[in-house]
């Protein structure tokens, strides 16, 4: 019953979307599509701006974010709290909220936690547990290499949508369905002995560590959609590349099914890339 419910809403969706996205144009996308700091209303290092930051977050996307490492009241917080709405806000509130009901079924609620990786070598992870879904996003050594970006939280983002739409399909039918856009490939795992600048991956792939396995092969492509739309729509145009077209359409179709719509300033690379193609 929940699955011919989704699939009328799903229908639904994308019938009001043809008509959201005329209204659409390319300034709207411009606005998240670099990543200089946007303006801000939040202060720099004070804890009553990571604060009000928290319950804007909690009010706007229904996600508990929790401050470990207190990096939201440090010299560089604005600058996080810029990568992190800016993230959420290519998902949009809607969809997002969307996401939590989803996850709400399951009696969870979605955590968003900045903190220090066990490793130091990680700059994120999501995780199922008793407490709920779990997003954490690691601050590093080197401030270059902080998971506390855009790229990090779509891509974790990506792999909740990706558990959500599992949960109507079936892992093994997602599995098959998705796949089927790499051809003969089979991922590779963990091995650094594979040659990554195969031809295969621009063509098929978001990044060579989609390669490594399905869950990153769809993460990745949420990841590089968001942090580096102009490439994505650079490639999408490129015929040699389809693959890694025809699969974003179709992750951009079920994510549409299955969990909402509202998230198409995020496939904006897509939109504009089947605009110049047509
Ligand atoms: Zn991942």
């Amino acid at each position: 019953m929940k699955k011919l419910l989704a699939l009328l809403l799903g229908i639904a969706m994308l019938l009001s979307f043809t008509a959201c996205f005329d209204d659409w144009d390319d300034d709207d996308y411009d606005d998240y599509g670099d990543n200089g700091d946007d303006d801000y209303s939040y202060d720099e290092g004070n804890a009553d701006s990571a604060e009000s930051f928290i319950n804007k977050i909690k009010s706007d996307y229904s996600i508990i974010l929790q401050d470990n490492g207190n990096y939201l009241s440090s010299s560089r917080g604005r600058h996080y709290m810029n990568e992190i709405e800016h993230a959420l806000s290519l998902f949009s509130p809607a969809f997002i909220k969307k996401l939590v009901t989803e996850v709400a079924e399951f009696g969870d609620d979605i955590y968003l936690i900045l903190d220090v990786s066990e490793t130091g070598e990680e700059t994120g992870l999501i995780e199922w547990d008793d407490n709920g879904l779990i997003i954490s996003l690691y601050y590093e050594r080197d401030p270059e290499d902080c998971g506390i970006d855009v790229a990090t939280l779509a891509h974790e983002l990506g792999h909740a949508v990706h558990f959500i739409i599992e949960e109507f399909i079936g892992e093994e039918q997602s599995e098959i369905e998705i796949t089927a856009f790499n051809g003969s490939f089979s991922y590779v795992g963990d091995t650094y002995d594979f040659d990554w600048d195969e031809a295969i991956h621009a063509t098929t792939f978001a990044y060579d560590y989609g390669m490594s396995e399905y869950y990153e092969d769809i993460s990745t492509i949420f990841e590089y959609l968001a942090s580096k739309p102009d490439e994505m729509y650079t490639r999408f145009i490129d015929p040699n590349n389809e693959p890694l077209l025809l699969k974003t359409q179709y992750i951009r179709e079920i994510t549409y099914m299955y969990i909402s719509s509202d998230c198409f300033l995020l496939f904006a690379p897509l939109y504009n890339a089947e605009e110049y193609l047509r």
